[in-house]
């Protein structure tokens, strides 16, 4: 019997692989599965917004997730949480179910063996654009400005400019794949009758890799030498990919002597690129090298500003400008924190203020510090020492539980924010005099035992390694 919460629970384990951990903590923690009835899974979701949201920008993910446990028949059905704001009313529930799930080509049907794969298989990726990836939504600054223009040149007379090709390279979320697709989507729009294929680079290896092994190359070659403007994203992951680089290599050739554009990124400048052959690192400057740079304050503002008038959001200038001080690392973290904000505010039916932007950024600070859990402590500590968790939290005196125990407390003390009075509270509710009495047995035996000297250091590096 297929029972809801083990098919949500499985619908689970796909999607954190298809999301961001943000994202997944965000949006798909707080769902419960709460019935499960003729193909129909019902979830429960916190409101409105948040169906709103998932539906938006997950609807692909979940449906995938679903149609893999329940087959094509599945269905996914929301029970939204109503809040009337009026505590003494039961919140009530409205479903919703997803709209129908647009047939895909060739979705996993049959068995093929990799013989009869033939090499509509091998293209059956969508290599279709964003199309939120645009000019108009790029917004520019001085971090960005050359690599701007000269896409934008690029995208005006495609092969025709002496940006070929154009070399974008920067940091991890600085808009790099928002800046190539939006070359393509710019030319598709003025310039339509052109072949425009965006394709990773990670996903050209795998198509090589698998026309490879059913005797394709050929027709590899031929499919990506018709093409009129190649981007290619994420140049970098062709490193140490002899073979790959080869056939990149020819195909590069044969459409930069016919005039067409070739587009590429790259998380550094060309020259900083290893494992690359010399002769295709030496094309790759032919063109233009433009880098994105990490974003000021003002263009952090305004990409605030923009998201938000995308997403129909509203949040007080002060808040922006905090976001904005607070978040410089890159551009995808500063929108992950603004989605979080929205769906606190949403999750605790509260308007978005300063005091709710520092809550949250906290929360996701920590995230990104990637400080380690209580949760994740105790469990570290108690498989290291053969124990359930349970035992850390229950009453047990044993000689071996009492050390973990006292472990356990202490790296809650080394590692996290909590305060004593909560560590204590997460291992069965004791009080803070014990946690402190913990540290102290820990310092204590640290310096005069040198076997659990060796245990406390192998279970910090097992600490540590999670917070890389
Ligand atoms: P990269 O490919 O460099 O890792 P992305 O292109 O995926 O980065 O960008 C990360 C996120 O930041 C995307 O959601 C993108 O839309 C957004 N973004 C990046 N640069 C800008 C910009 N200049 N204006 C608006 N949004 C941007
Ligand atoms: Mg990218």
């Amino acid at each position: 019997m297929l029972n809801h919460q083990k098919i949500w629970d499985n619908c689970l384990s796909a999607i954190r692989r298809n999301v961001e951990e943000q994202a997944f903590n965000t949006w798909f923690d707080p769902i419960v599965p709460i019935n499960y009835d003729k193909n129909v899974l019902t979830i429960q979701v916190p409101s409105q917004f948040f169906y709103e949201w998932l539906e938006e920008h997950y609807v692909h993910v979940l449906r995938d997730a679903i149609v893999d446990q329940l087959g094509e028949e599945g269905k996914l059905e929301y029970s939204i949480v109503i809040d009337k704001g009026n505590s003494k009313s039961e919140p009530y529930t409205i479903n919703l179910p997803t709209t129908q799930r647009p047939d895909r080509k060739n979705s996993k049907e049959g068995t093929n063996t990799s013989q009869d794969k033939n090499i509509d298989d091998l293209f059956a990726y969508d290599f279709n654009l964003n199309s939120n990836y645009t000019f108009e939504t790029f917004i520019e600054g001085d971090c960005n400005r050359l690599a701007r223009s000269a896409g934008f040149a690029v995208a005006q007379r495609p092969g025709i400019t002496s940006f070929n090709p154009l070399m974008v390279y920067g940091g991890v979320g600085l808009g790099k794949t928002h800046l190539a697709q939006a070359i393509g989507n710019e030319i598709l729009q003025h310039i339509s009758d052109k072949g425009v294929i965006y394709v990773p680079a990670e996903k050209f290896t795998q198509q090589f890799i698998e026309s490879v092994k059913i005797n394709k190359i050929q027709e590899f070659q031929n499919f990506y030498n018709k093409i009129d403007i190649l981007i290619l994203d994420d140049v970098q992951f062709l490193a140490g990919r002899e073979k790959t680089q080869e056939i990149f290599f020819h195909v590069f050739n044969h459409l930069h002597q016919s005039g067409k554009q070739i587009i590429m990124t790259s998380d550094c400048p060309p020259k900083d690129l290893k494992g690359m052959e010399e002769r295709l690192l030496s094309r790759f400057k032919w063109g233009l090298t433009a880098d994105l740079q990490q974003p000021d304050f003002e263009t952090r503002i305004a990409i605030i500003h923009k998201k938000m008038q995308s997403d129909g959001i509203n949040i007080p200038e002060k808040v922006i400008e905090y976001l904005a001080y607070s978040v410089d690392t890159n551009i995808r973290e500063l929108e992950g924190v603004l989605i979080s904000l929205i769906a606190h505010g949403s999750l605790m039916k509260k308007d978005i203020d300063l005091e709710l932007a520092k809550t949250t950024l906290k929360t996701i600070v920590h995230d990104i510090d990637a400080e380690v859990s209580i949760d994740y402590i105790q469990k570290t500590v108690s498989e290291y020492f053969h124990l359930k968790t349970e035992d850390l939290k229950d009453k047990t005196r044993k000689k071996e539980v009492v050390i973990a125990r006292q472990l356990a407390m202490y790296f809650a003390k080394e590692y996290t924010n909590l305060s004593l009075k909560s560590i204590g509270y997460h291992f069965g509710g004791r009080d803070h005099s014990t946690v402190i009495h913990a540290v102290q047995t820990v310092n204590d035996m640290y310096d005069v035992d040198s076997r659990f000297r060796s245990s406390v250091d192998e279970l910090k590096k097992k600490l540590k390694m999670k917070s890389i």
